[in-house]
């Protein structure tokens, strides 16, 4: 799992939780929804999540995959708590034990911004839950909550990150929205 200069820059961006393009965000919720539907989701499924947001370009191992599913339940937890108390103490638990040592970093055509700097060697999960904890902790203290949730479509239980300003996001997706609505107007008519 030896990192070069550009894997950790590529690290660093996927490490980005700012506010207009949560996309630290997004690779974390995909990756709880992943690891919940499959607790046993292996190496290639987990090796294919992370190429596709841009992450360190590990080559996982089934141990790796193993570390990664286990650390994702860290995630799990506190993408599953709509109360801002908890949750900030689920995340202070993380920064203390995998501190992110946050360096402002600024990448080719984009201003500076936060960014952890994990050590090369120090493994999955630390990696990974040192993003986690900066990530989600930028973004609950910029919108003063857990602006995050699960769907609440019957049948689905997917994370989802709450991007919207006004009213709260119920639904993973518009599909899952649209499936809703259409229900709820056949059973009117019904
Ligand atoms: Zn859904």
């Amino acid at each position: 799992m030896a990192q070069t200069r550009a894997q950790a820059r590529t690290q660093a961006r996927d490490a980005d939780g700012d506010g207009g393009n949560p996309r630290g965000l997004h690779f974390l919720t995909e990756l709880a929804n992943t690891v919940h539907e499959d607790p046993d989701a292996g190496a290639a499924d987990l090796q294919a999540l992370l190429d596709r947001h841009g992450g360190p370009p590990f080559r996982l191992t089934d141990t790796d995959a193993r570390e990664l599913r286990e650390a994702t339940a860290h995630v799990i937890a506190v993408l599953s708590t709509d109360d801002p108390d908890l949750a900030a103490e689920a995340i202070n638990d993380l920064l203390d034990r995998h501190p992110a040592r946050p360096r402002l970093v600024r990448l080719p055509g984009r201003p500076w911004s936060l960014h952890t700097r994990a050590p090369a060697d120090a493994g999955l999960a630390h990696w990974l839950l040192s993003t986690a904890a900066l990530a989600l902790g930028l973004w609950l203290s910029e919108r003063g909550g857990c602006a995050w949730g699960r769907c609440a479509a019957p049948g689905c239980e997917r994370f989802f990150v709450d991007t919207g300003r006004r009213t709260p996001q119920r639904y993973c997706t518009p599909r899952c929205a649209t499936r809703v609505r259409v229900a709820a107007h056949r059973a009117q008519r019904a």
